[in-house]
């Protein structure tokens, strides 16, 4: 076995690590974790250190660490039939059984499923399917993209621009001129403090009623939303807003992708976040918990609407000319179906949403007092807990500060993985879906120290 210095030294020296700052790596002036193992809610790394990981990797191990069943499916289809493609009509047992448990569980209307390999390349081919629609039916000059501010929808050209976070468009020349970004959902931030949960959501759609006024509503081809922001802040909605904005695109015929990488396959306590808030997508981007990441997958879920245009337009103007090599991998297929299965049988999606509210009520037992603790909200499992400078203003710390990351790293030492959010101070937790109370005391006893070392 390697030893950790020349494992360091390796990793400093030719591993160029994404999200991460580059220069102060290199210099070992940021640390590395190599990971070892993991089991249930916990990983180990190299060091023999045994972490709660509440943020289940990049909110994506739903079922938890250490599923021999999903292990197992997946040498199985090794051993089978490690690969073959999916172009023209081809496909793998997994592959179709796959398509049809996606359909079987998803919101009414949808249909089709169209296999990628994450999050951002699903987001690509969502806003290829919606031009391609508008071009089929004759609008060729319906092609912008409204995203929201906060919104994060991946990080490659299209996606990174359809991101509304400043770091991700910062010195790469994005966001891309079909993209246009309208107010977040972000109830705790809104600049009237009098404003109601209902107001605010009216005012969100109203805003985006004059923004797609102002560009022309024959030039807006659809809206992109997570059903609760996730990367910007970890925000359900305010009361209304889904039903508010829904109106305002059925009015000018834009369509809806729900963005449901973090949140499909239980994250907020309901199979998916469009059932959670009543959102009726004309298509769906999952990635993460299809596989709970046993495996890169990800799937663009097609309405019956968006399908019979789609259909049409081969007719008209021949096959679909997209694809990627590793669509609907056998690999990806077999863990996504073990994987569905188990959060079925283990009651996955009902966990998220009672052990979710426990934890929601253990964090605020523990911290929702503190003079710097400005909001603790979620949803099923998606929590966050937002820290101020000031709570009766909602002052922001001094980015400078790093209070985030100061908490982040105090919760460390306790031996809990939370994610420091990249805007704002925002501690994150998504943890397994699995999350026992148990588990859930221990992650709100470790962020009580952390609160109180770095704030008191
Ligand atoms: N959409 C959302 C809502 C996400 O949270 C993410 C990833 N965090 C993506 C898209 C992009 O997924 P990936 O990183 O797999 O490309």
């Amino acid at each position: 076995m390697l030893t950790n210095d020349r494992l360091d030294a390796w990793d400093r020296a030719h591993f160029l690590h994404p999200s991460t700052h580059f220069a102060q790596f290199a210099r070992g002036e940021a640390p590395n974790r190599i990971v070892t193992g993991g089991e249930g809610v916990y990983i180990t790394d190299r060091e023999g250190n045994r972490l709660l990981d509440a943020f289940a990797g990049l909110y994506c191990v739903n079922v938890g660490y250490g599923r021999t069943e999903i292990a197992d499916a997946i040498a199985r289809q090794a051993h089978e039939l490690a690969y073959y493609h999916a172009y023209v009509g081809h496909g793998t047992e997994a592959s179709i059984t796959l398509a049809k448990m996606i359909v079987d569980r998803a919101p009414a209307g949808m249909c089709r499923v169209y296999f990628g390999l994450s999050g951002s390349d699903a987001n690509e081919t969502n806003i290829k399917l919606v031009w391609y629609y508008n071009n089929v039916r004759n609008k060729p000059e319906k092609k912008k993209i409204v995203s929201r501010w906060r919104g994060y929808h991946g990080s490659g050209l299209m996606t990174g621009s359809l991101t509304g976070l400043d770091l991700f468009h910062r010195k790469f020349d994005l966001p891309l001129a079909q993209v246009i970004h309208t107010e977040a959902p972000y109830y705790f931030r809104r600049a009237d403090p009098a404003m109601s949960e209902e107001e605010f959501s009216a005012h969100c759609a109203q805003k985006l009623e004059e923004l797609i006024l102002a560009e022309g509503p024959d030039t807006v081809a659809a809206f992109i939303g997570e059903p609760a922001l996730g990367t910007g802040g970890l925000v359900p909605p305010p009361a209304g807003y889904w039903a508010a904005i829904q109106e305002v695109l059925a009015k000018y015929d834009v369509l809806l992708i729900a963005d449901e990488v973090v949140t499909g396959f239980g994250r907020l306590g309901s199979m998916f976040g469009s059932d959670h808030y009543g959102i009726r997508p004309d298509i769906i981007t999952s990635a993460k918990g299809l596989t709970s990441a046993y495996a890169p997958l990800s799937a663009s879920i097609v309405s019956e609407k968006v399908w019979k245009v789609l259909e049409e337009g081969t007719d008209s103007f021949g096959a679909f000319g997209h694809g990627w090599t590793y669509s609907a991998h056998p690999i990806g297929a077999a863990a996504g179906v073990a994987n569905l299965k188990l959060l079925d049988e283990l009651g996955l999606v009902e966990n998220a949403a009672s052990t979710g509210a426990y934890l929601k009520q253990k964090m605020a037992e523990a911290i929702g007092d503190h003079p710097h603790v400005g909001d603790v909200r979620g949803e099923g499992l998606l929590m966050a807990v937002e820290l101020v400078a000031d709570r009766e203003t909602r002052t922001l710390f001094e980015p400078a500060q790093g209070v985030g990351a100061k908490v982040n790293a105090a919760l460390l030492k306790r031996g809990v993985i939370s994610r420091a959010m990249p805007q704002g101070d925002i501690l994150g937790f998504a943890p397994p879906l699995c999350l026992t109370r148990a588990e859930a005391d221990e992650i709100a006893g470790a962020m009580a120290g952390a609160v109180a070392e770095v704030l008191d």
